[in-house]
């Protein structure tokens, strides 16, 4: 029996996915075998790159002057690779919204200086903190965010007033939820496994003029955004049978209508859960309302004993994974694509139920 699986990730994948790849396991259209076991050079995986790289390209309307890359060493890699390719000045400017973007702003400063423009570490990450007249440098190289807090629940309703500047935008947990304009960024990019496929594969969009030689020195091959774009994201072995599932995944948005549609069904998904909780006298929103994020929806009741308890009857009923991050306690939903809608209208029948039971 599948369970309804809230992990904020590796997360929910959409179970026609899940069954058509397991029908093509031993023998994927006819070669006779697995994707797992064959050649990355092969006719057969350059065909499913190929395709996966157009079907995102169609879904996102990614115009011809941006590259897709599918990487490895996940978003956290990129933390590093992205000073290192983009530091021309050895000065960026990072908006922190929560442990993320906090993260990558600690590792940038290993490159050069990284300045905090805004942050919303004094109430505990709960906003997005107004971005329309910030102090960016007239020397940054690029205005570094964190689209999607998927720790607290928090999503850019707005992109930031850049000043011009390239924006950098760490969209892991929001990656295929609704349409983006691709234009407004310099690099978008996130890891698959929140919203569109298996562990170990990360999805790079970068402007071609930001993709040089000119990185930082002693930059590794392997982390300069030119190897793998002159390489078609073929330098060395890719993470092959993780982006035939993404190209799966591409596919099922495809069909369910493109990204106008997984927004609708998303904003559905949460208004019925956000509904639940603006009038539960038991359960509340841990975030401010104009910035709710429509994939990770964070609560609590005010008890932590009445928080596990909660947990552990959720699980006993076939709801998983809904503690809250470690570092913040409380529950968190993730709802990401792949969650049915059946799904959250059942997890809100329960909390009325532990409701009643506990008041
Ligand atoms: C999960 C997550 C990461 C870290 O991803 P890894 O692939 O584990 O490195 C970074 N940013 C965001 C927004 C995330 O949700």
């Amino acid at each position: 029996m599948r369970v309804y699986n809230f992990s904020a990730g590796p997360a929910v994948l959409p179970e026609e996915v899940l069954k058509e790849a397991a029908e093509e396991m031993l023998d994927y259209n006819g070669t006779g075998m697995s994707v797992m076991e064959m050649s990355h050079r092969s006719k057969a995986f350059e065909e499913i790159i190929t395709t996966a790289e157009q079907d995102i390209r169609d879904l996102m309307n990614i115009p011809d002057n941006y590259k897709v890359l599918f990487l490895q060493g996940g978003a956290s890699q990129q933390f590093a690779m992205i000073p290192m390719n983009l530091m021309k000045n050895k000065k960026a400017a990072y908006i922190i919204t929560g442990q993320w973007a906090k993260k990558a702003y600690q590792e940038a400063q290993n490159y050069g200086e990284a300045i905090a423009v805004a942050s919303s570490a004094d109430k505990t990450f709960s906003y997005i903190p107004d971005c329309s007249d910030l102090d960016i440098p007239d020397d940054a190289d690029y205005v570094y965010i964190c689209e999607n807090n998927t720790i607290y629940g928090t999503k850019f309703k707005q992109l930031p007033n850049t000043k011009g500047k390239t924006l950098v935008a760490d969209v892991s947990s929001c990656f295929l939820s609704e349409p983006v304009d691709v234009t407004k960024y310099g690099i978008i990019y996130g890891g698959v496994q929140k919203n569109i496929g298996p562990a170990g594969v990360v999805i790079v969009i970068i402007r071609e003029d930001l993709i040089t030689e000119d990185v930082l020195p002693g930059t590794p091959t392997m982390l300069k955004y030119k190897t793998h774009a002159d390489n078609k994201s073929l330098y060395n072995t890719p993470p092959a049978y993780g982006i035939y599932i993404c190209g799966k995944v591409f596919k099922w948005i495809k069909k369910m209508g493109g990204l106008e549609a997984m927004k609708a069904h998303n904003e559905k998904k949460a208004k019925i859960l956000y509904d639940f909780l603006d009038q539960s006298k038991l359960f509340k929103g841990t975030v401010e309302k104009k910035d709710r994020s429509l994939m990770n929806v964070p609560f609590v009741t005010g008890s932590e004993e009445l928080d596990a308890k909660f947990v552990k009857e959720a699980k006993a009923a076939g709801f998983e994974n809904l503690k809250g991050h470690r570092t913040v306690g409380g529950m968190r939903a993730s709802i990401y694509n792949a969650m049915p809608i059946e799904g959250v209208e059942k997890l809100v029948e329960f909390m009325k139920k532990f409701e009643e039971e506990n008041s």
